[in-house]
């Protein structure tokens, strides 16, 4: 099947006389016949469903949809990305351990690992994403458990070298996690170009709609856990919590990774998707390649509008042919716009920009990306509001930069409301 075919049809066979779209299975517990066919699914001896916490076929169906878009191999739903990021290191790391992360990640992820991690033991070295191999090399430790990178980074828009961070991998005898949500499998596989495990926020563009909030963690099934000796034992070891199983032995190397999570992570901690946004993810996922051709479609005539335009001072897009990602972007994106979001500063101050914002009609101040309906974010007055004028600087936040994720509306209209808010900016 082409990748719009699976959009639609992957995960779900359908019976006969069964429901054509993939139905909600809202209840939280199964029947059984027998005490003993219980038994034998709580042992993990018999495929099968007992209690939602641990696997619902609404999310199932989901998620293997997710698997084949991403050429993995098997893949869970999570409540939200941010517990897709957590569980896909802490699945694999402990007390005592070490990862490697690109520098340029998104907030939540970048605090979830310089602060969260940390107090659980887990110590992670932050790294230019920019710097050579041989350099990054020099980041390695015995007990470097994994590295992680974002494809497009939220929201500086840094394309990650891929093959790089994969040679990193390898090095390290650990597997390469990528958070790809701004690209989305339509635009890029990592896996493709060897990355283990991805995750994504669905939150963003997979839904699309700002209707759900989820988060997926899908496995290659590539990563060789049984050829590091003991580095993986939760995996490649007797587990206690389970009479002994290996975990690799049973499920195979494929889908070992997916199985310890939920039977493990979701059955002690919980935080998987609900059957509900599970469905309406699917539904949404069903027009990804319609939309996302969109959104890089309106992305690429704003970006070029906004860097035509002597009211802006720079345009951050990698769809631009001048932009310092565009090589990057052209070897790893189908589409090198890679997605809708563009960021950008006027010429003038502060004030100019925040006027910029209280002008618009058709482009709405929000916090979220990955919309449908364009929404825009002035950092300086408000993620980053709270910091230094130096500490803004620092992260590259200029007090008139503005992010811009541009929606699928029209956009000639999208273009005439930016062209009326800049005019009031600067009267
Ligand atoms: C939003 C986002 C997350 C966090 O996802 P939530 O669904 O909000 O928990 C993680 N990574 C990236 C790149 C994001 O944009």
């Amino acid at each position: 099947m082409e990748f719009s075919t699976k959009c639609l049809q992957a995960g779900y066979e359908p019976g006969n006389g069964g429901p054509r779209q993939i139905p909600i299975y809202q209840n939280t517990t199964w029947y059984f016949d027998s005490a003993e066919h219980q038994a034998k699914i709580f042992n993990l001896e018999e495929a099968g469903y007992f209690y939602s916490r641990l696997s619902n076929p609404t999310c199932d169906a989901v998620a293997a949809r997710l698997a084949a878009l991403e050429g993995g191999a098997a893949a869970v739903l999570t409540s939200s990305g941010q517990a897709a990021s957590f569980y896909s290191v802490f699945n694999i790391c402990q007390a005592g351990d070490h990862l490697i992360c690109a520098h340029q990640v998104y907030g939540g992820t970048y605090n979830l690992f310089a602060v969260t991690l940390p107090k659980m033991g887990i110590e992670v070295s932050f790294v230019d994403a920019d710097a050579p191999l041989e350099e990054l090399k020099k980041e390695i430790r015995p007990n470097t458990k994994a590295i992680f990178g974002e494809t497009l980074s939220n929201p500086s828009l840094k394309v990650l070298d891929i093959e790089k961070f994969a040679a990193l991998a390898d090095a390290a005898g650990a597997p390469l996690i990528v958070d790809n949500t701004f690209p989305t499998p339509f635009n890029c596989r990592p896996i493709e170009h060897g990355a283990d495990i991805v995750v994504h926020s669905t939150t963003k563009y997979l839904d699309g709609h700002g209707a759900q909030l989820g988060g997926v963690i899908i496995d290659s099934g590539k990563f060789d856990w049984a050829a590091q000796g003991d580095k993986y034992a939760g995996l490649t070891q007797p587990d206690p919590s389970y009479h002994g199983l290996v975990f690799t032995d049973h499920f195979g190397q494929e889908a070992a990774y997916v199985y310890k999570l939920v039977t493990w992570l979701f059955r002690d901690l919980g935080a998987p998707s609900s059957p509900q946004n599970a469905f309406i993810l699917g539904m949404n996922i069903e027009s990804l390649p319609v939309r996302i051709e969109r959104h890089i479609e309106n992305a690429q005539a704003v970006a070029e509008w906004l860097d035509a335009d002597s009211r802006i001072a720079s345009v951050n897009y990698s769809g631009l042919e001048g932009d310092d990602q565009h090589v990057l972007a052209s070897k790893y994106f189908d589409h090198a716009g890679g997605c809708g979001v563009i960021s950008f500063e006027l010429s003038g101050e502060y004030d100019n920009a925040v006027r910029f914002l209280d002008g618009l009609k058709v482009a709405r101040i929000a916090t979220h990306v990955a919309d449908a309906r364009t929404c825009v974010l002035h950092p300086a007055s408000t993620t980053h509001r709270q910091l230094s004028d130096a500490q803004r600087a620092e992260a590259g936040v200029a007090p008139t930069l503005v992010r811009i994720s541009v929606g699928i509306e029209d956009v000639r209209d999208l273009i005439a409301d930016l062209d009326q808010a800049l005019e009031g900016a600067f009267s």
